[in-house]
């Protein structure tokens, strides 16, 4: 698997450092409280694993399984729940766990759809920040790396549900998407 890899964008020291800087802002930000933090299956599982950790507050955990990229590289422009949470979070504080926002279409889905069920604060945590890929208004409170306009895999991110288990974050080599 790691000979499939160009070259790593973040090792596994740099994204340890980003989750303990982030844990920090995290638990200053919800001093007090008790937020539901959601991860978004299946991109953030470890990065949510690791973030809940770092974070020294109360929290309860729930997780979201939604679908936008069907297996391709580009976005399909359309949001699919396929797996709610089952916390009720009318007049909660809600920190929605992400790996990537990209084009922010997932994330305004989850925004607008947390909005909707009555959450009295959103905010988002994502790992990995594309700004050149933005497409609709969805933006990001605490953020790990900002990301040039390359796929990335690893630590969660996949390519047609492969390289989630790297324990980095990379750019695979070019010829692995031209022989799918
Ligand atoms: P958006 O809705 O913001 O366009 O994309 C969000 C989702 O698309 C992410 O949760 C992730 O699953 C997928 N995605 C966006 N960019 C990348 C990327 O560079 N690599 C991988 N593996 N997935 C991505």
């Amino acid at each position: 698997m790691n000979n499939d890899i160009l070259k790593v964008l973040y090792s596994k020291e740099e994204i340890q450092a980003a989750v303990e800087r982030l844990g920090k802002e995290i638990a200053q930000t919800y001093a007090g409280k008790t937020p539901v933090v959601v991860g978004v299956l299946k991109g953030a599982i470890f990065f949510m694993t690791d973030i809940a950790r770092a974070v020294d507050s109360y929290m309860q955990i729930d997780f979201i399984d939604v679908s936008s990229y069907h297996g391709a590289t580009e976005s399909s422009g359309t949001v699919e729940l396929l797996q709610d949470i089952n916390t009720d979070i009318d007049g909660r504080d809600v920190l929605i766990v992400e790996d990537i926002v990209d084009t922010g279409r997932t994330l305004k889905f989850l925004l607008d759809t947390f909005a909707d069920r009555g959450a009295s604060s959103i905010k988002v945590c994502t790992l990995l920040d594309k700004p050149a890929g933005r497409a609709v208004d969805a933006e990001s409170d605490f953020i790990g790396f900002k990301v040039p306009n390359e796929f990335v895999v690893g630590y969660g991110l996949d390519y047609d549900e492969k390289y989630r288990n790297l324990p980095y974050i990379g750019v695979l080599k070019p010829e692995i998407y031209t022989n799918n």
